[in-house]
């Protein structure tokens, strides 16, 4: 349920309204926006009688949510949220950032030479995967703590934030100096391991799984935010369709849908989405002209010989042409 206050309510008034709410025992959550404040009601609501509330002088609307999701819901939150990292980088309400690095880590000259070419190509994150999620046991599988020793010393020498993946709950000592979080597409679904970052205060980058919805991505989302973590990063990654000729399909209409659905940021990948390094300028132009707030594109000094996602991988100079044509994008649909 969501309770619209007229503006210009007095805080002791609207403390009282929410002291009461809470003896029926539901949780609130109050977002005070530029034009209104919402006091969003998170529980069993059944008892509560809306026409009561209606009636109060200081309540301009009374809305029963539909959606099961509720902290990710923009009813609840109007405003877009920006999730701040660092104080480095930031995401929505019109910040953009350009994430680039390496599919993994594999040795710390080269996640330090990626990252000082794409720091200079604007990219204002880093990322590297430790621990790799791959389809075959016998792949490469990250360099895990040293990977993320790594992206540290990086992070050290070019001042870069850093974002990496996390696949088991039991490592997340690990990621602690780590300024965002990733949960990749294959652990979307993985309840346990997003209530446990639920109860961090870390920004989350939640991958949207191969074959999951737009609703269940919210929920997923919902499962970090119940906890009390509301920093989420969206991102649409492509999913699984009939299609062969690219990885996966980018489902670019899940930006648009997010952003009218949810306050959260949305950063598109298509790296993954394409699976093929010359179809990732063309995505990434289209994902900045229709609001992404952000994009991560794997960047490689030597894509032949990756370890990992080489054919999908950028070099350097290519980063930088499509970074120039991200901002030319935005610049003409701003
Ligand atoms: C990745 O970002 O390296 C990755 C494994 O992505 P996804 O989870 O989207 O497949
Ligand atoms: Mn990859």
């Amino acid at each position: 349920m969501i309770i619209a206050l007229k503006k210009n309510t007095r805080k002791e008034d609207r403390d009282h309204l929410i002291a009461w709410l809470e003896s029926y025992g539901v949780g609130t959550h109050v977002s005070e926006g530029e034009y209104q404040t919402v006091v969003g009601l998170i529980g069993d609501t059944t008892r509560i009688d809306t026409d009561l509330i209606s009636g109060l002088e200081i309540v301009d609307s009374v809305t029963r949510i539909s959606e099961p999701f509720k902290k990710a819901n923009r009813k609840f939150h109007p405003d877009d949220t920006v999730v701040q990292v660092a104080d480095k980088a930031a995401f929505g309400g019109g910040q953009f950032e350009l994430i680039a690095g390496p599919c993994s880590v594999e040795s710390e000259q080269q996640v330090l030479t990626i990252a000082e070419a794409v720091q200079k190509s604007g990219a204002g994150m880093l990322r590297g995967g430790a621990f790799k999620p791959r389809t075959s046991p016998y792949d490469f599988q990250g360099l895990h703590e040293e990977g993320i020793r790594i992206l540290l010393e990086v992070r050290k020498r070019t001042g870069m934030p850093i974002i990496t993946e996390i696949m088991d709950i039991a490592h997340l000592p690990l990621f602690e100096e780590v300024d965002v979080i990733q949960v990749g597409a294959r652990n979307m679904q993985n309840f346990e391991l997003l209530k446990e970052l639920g109860k961090i205060d870390k920004p989350i980058l939640l991958k949207r799984g191969l074959a999951n919805n737009i609703k269940e991505l919210l929920m997923s989302a919902e499962y970090i935010m119940a906890g009390g973590n509301e920093q989420v990063i969206l991102c649409e990654r492509g999913v699984r369709t009939f299609e062969t000729y690219t990885r996966n399909t980018l489902d670019l209409s899940a930006v648009a849908v997010l952003h009218e659905l949810s306050h959260l940021p949305v950063v598109v990948d298509p790296s993954h989405a394409t699976g093929a390094a010359r179809y990732v300028k063309p995505m990434a132009m289209a994902a900045a002209a229709c609001g992404a707030d952000g994009l991560m594109i794997e960047v490689h000094n030597d894509p032949p010989h990756a370890l990992c996602d080489g054919p999908q991988s950028l070099t350097p100079e290519q980063f930088d042409d499509v970074a120039k044509a991200v901002r030319k994008v935005r610049a003409a649909v701003a």
